[in-house]
């Protein structure tokens, strides 16, 4: 990055400081993950120059010569990848693509159900604070206290005392699978179109490691940067009835026009998605998000649900007796990166909650095997008993192990030349 460095050395210092970090820690935040080569360089194309407003063949500038082939290749892509009638591949990311799911079949006041943030759900599925719980009326359920899990007779209950017009199924701290026929028998019930919100998992789902919500769900509504591997950037999918709608509310209900250079990366990634090596990471994300639960189990963590069928393992560190902003700092001090989360029924607030979020995407993207977990997990049980006695040797002791694994599973896409 020659040319960066020499325009803005201190922009260009600080991406290469980025590069460094991300290559030296444990990157177990499960929405993050390590693009490859091929995607970061479509990343970084002059397809950013062009202004396309509309869609292949209905555009509003001339010269697509090019961007009509690639938009479609990624939507070709998209389709054929989840076996959906209708891909649109513009959204600028997961929030707007959901916020145009509401501009195609609600107005301003209507009812939309969706799971509560601090029970798992994501802020647009009608969360107060979100545009989608001020413009909308946000109808939440959970999941039962005892199991852990989405409680579906709450949801049926709800959905036909509130009748929501859109009822949302998915979020971003399930550890469990989706349930999407029975989600689909609820909204058929009450004639909601029902929304299945897949951008956590959906690289799981690409990759036959989760069930696809394709033929029960009416919409998907996916991000392609989580466990899809792709570029910033989402996809709206339906079946051919929801098509028009969902493309009038993308373009030109919300947005202007298209990332194509993003357009190209996703199509990249969905390339990259329907090949064999993809199935394989899809399963060990599993099967490493399984193994480590299991070993953190062993420790006395508690987890959410008490386990994972996905990528993410949701812990509440009550029984540990630290809470999670100061447990995910000493972790980060460690090289261990995750998030601190609200648990369901949590007692504390949602800025200092009881609970991290660990996933192992990135992880996985860099080949670490299952048998590597027992060693990741004994990092994490140290570092909480060091960080509640005050104990930062131990937090260095822990980083040092943590960079020679780093060391040892270079990450995809590192170093950018
Ligand atoms: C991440 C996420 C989104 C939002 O995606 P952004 O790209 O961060 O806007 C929406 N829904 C779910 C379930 C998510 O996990």
């Amino acid at each position: 990055m020659s040319q960066l460095l020499s325009t803005d050395p201190e922009i260009a210092a600080l991406v290469a400081a980025e590069e460094q970090l991300q290559a030296d820690t444990l990157r177990l935040i499960p929405s993050e993950n390590y693009v490859s080569a091929a995607v970061l360089e479509a990343t970084g194309t002059v397809l950013q120059n062009k202004y396309s407003e509309g869609y292949p063949g209905k555009r509003y500038y001339e010269g697509q010569q090019n961007i009509d082939q690639v938009e479609t290749l990624a939507i070709d892509r998209a389709k054929a990848l989840f076996g959906v009638e209708h891909a649109n591949v513009q959204p600028y990311s997961g929030s707007p693509a959901n916020l145009a799911v509401y501009l195609a079949f609600l107005k301003p006041g209507d009812t939309v159900l969706g799971m509560a943030l601090p029970m798992g759900g994501h802020l647009t599925h009608g969360w107060g604070v979100s545009a989608t719980g001020s413009w909308f009326r946000g109808v939440q359920y959970g999941v039962d206290r005892a199991t852990g899990r989405t409680d579906l007779d709450q949801v049926r209950d709800l959905a036909l005392k509130e009748r929501p017009k859109v009822i949302f199924c998915g979020g971003t701290a399930v550890p469990r699978t989706i349930d999407f026929p029975a989600f689909a028998e609820i909204a058929r019930e009450v004639g909601a179109v029902l929304v299945a919100d897949i951008a956590h998992i959906a690289g799981l789902v690409a990759g036959g490691a989760h069930p696809s919500p394709a033929g029960h769900a009416d919409v998907i509504s996916t991000t392609t940067h989580k466990t899809l591997r792709g570029p910033r950037g989402a996809m709206l999918m339906s079946t051919e009835e929801h098509a028009r709608a969902i493309d009038r509310a993308v373009f030109p209900g919300l947005q202007g026009g298209p990332h194509n250079h993003t357009t190209a990366a996703i199509a990249v990634a969905l390339k990259e998605a329907s090949g064999p090596d993809f199935r394989a990471y899809a399963a060990q994300v599993v099967g490493n998000a399984r193994a480590l639960g299991e070993q953190l189990a062993a420790r006395g963590f508690d987890l959410v649900s008490g386990g994972t069928d996905n990528h993410l393992l949701l812990i509440d560190l009550t029984s540990k007796d630290i809470p999670g902003k100061v447990a995910a700092k000493a972790l980060d001090r460690a090289g261990i990166v995750v998030n601190y989360n609200s648990v369901p029924y949590d007692t504390r607030k949602p800025f200092d909650p009881s609970g991290i979020r660990i996933g192992t995407p990135s992880l996985t993207s860099r080949g670490i095997p299952a048998s590597e977990m027992a060693a990741v997990a004994e990092w994490i049980d140290r570092t909480v008993l060091a960080a509640r006695a005050g104990d930062e040797d131990t937090v260095a002791k822990v980083r040092a192990e943590v960079k020679e694994l780093m060391d040892a599973y270079p990450a995809p896409g590192l170093p950018v030349g």
